[in-house]
């Protein structure tokens, strides 16, 4: 492989733990990314809102590593150009269905990508029980999947992605099965471990609520090919309250992506707007 060549950065400030600049990604005659600049910095926590079909997956295959974009783009991460590749391993990720193995239990699932990594199983086995009362899953640790709900699932997924300890943390829509309650519960507590553990977190979600409400940044993609649309720092107090989904800066963001969003889902359905609106 050749070494990827060197971009100039978006200026961000600060300098990002991953930068993506100019990143193209075609599937045969399909072209999934177009053009898509995205940094994150350390310790934030970036949402990235957009229409279905925008490459929101495919940026989470790109920035887990299992998917290489074309040539041309550059990938940046702690400061150095990189291949797509070699993320793998370095970015903890949780795609959107929680893969929890059957017939293993709750801590026997949780441990399962640090016992990969060569943890031994004791010492896995100590960090996740540990673990088990913060994620919500204390005197559950024997259980199995089929005996969980949905939320505790998730939970369960979540708490092996933390446990798998990297720099970046890439969450798929970790709660877009759940109903409107148990979500908003999760986000909340998403909220408390993610500022307990101050982790860097990239979260893709298609909820613009969820993008504001959890997000220091949210970037707004286009329909396809997937391009950044628009990128709205979120300016709301921390740590964020339920109630916040009333503030006025609240819904003046969500005014934005709304726009922003429909203009581009209509684009990508080829609908046109009803009159007068
Ligand atoms: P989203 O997650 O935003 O719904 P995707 O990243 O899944 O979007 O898909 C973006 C586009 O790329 C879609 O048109 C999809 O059909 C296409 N695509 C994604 N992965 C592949 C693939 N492996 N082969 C062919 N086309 C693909």
């Amino acid at each position: 492989m050749s070494a990827p060549s060197q971009g100039q950065l978006v200026d961000f400030g600060e300098a990002p733990l991953l930068a993506l600049r100019n990143i193209r990604k075609t599937f045969g005659s399909t072209t999934a990314l177009a053009g898509l600049d995205i940094a994150v910095k350390p310790g934030e926590l970036v949402t990235v809102v957009g229409p279905s079909g925008c490459g929101k997956s495919t940026l989470f295959n790109i920035v887990a590593g299992l998917e290489e974009p074309d040539a041309g783009g550059v990938i940046r991460y702690r400061d150095r150009s990189c291949h797509a590749a070699e993320l793998l391993g370095q970015v903890s990720f949780m795609p959107q269905r929680d893969l929890l193995l059957p017939w293993r239990t709750v801590v026997d699932n949780a441990i399962l990508a640090i016992e990969v990594e060569g943890v031994p199983r004791k010492e896995a086995r100590a960090r996740a029980l540990a673990m088990l009362p913060e994620f919500g899953l204390a005197g559950f640790e024997n259980q199995y999947p089929q005996q969980l709900s949905g939320g505790m699932r998730q939970r369960v997924a979540l708490m092996r992605t933390f446990l798998f300890k990297r720099d970046l943390m890439l969450l798929d829509e970790p709660f877009g099965a759940l109903d409107a309650l148990t979500r908003t519960m999760m986000q909340r507590w998403l909220l408390d471990v993610w500022h307990k553990h101050r982790r860097t977190v990239l979260f893709i979600t298609h909820d613009i609520d969820e993008a504001i409400f959890l997000g220091d940044r949210v970037v707004a993609m286009t329909a396809r090919p997937g391009a950044v649309k628009l990128e709205l720092e979120v300016k709301l107090p921390r740590p964020r309250r339920a109630d916040l989904v009333t503030d006025p800066e609240f819904i003046r963001l969500k005014r934005l992506l709304l726009d922003a969003i429909e203009e581009e889902s209509i684009k990508s359905f080829n609908l046109s707007r009803p009159a007068g609106a």
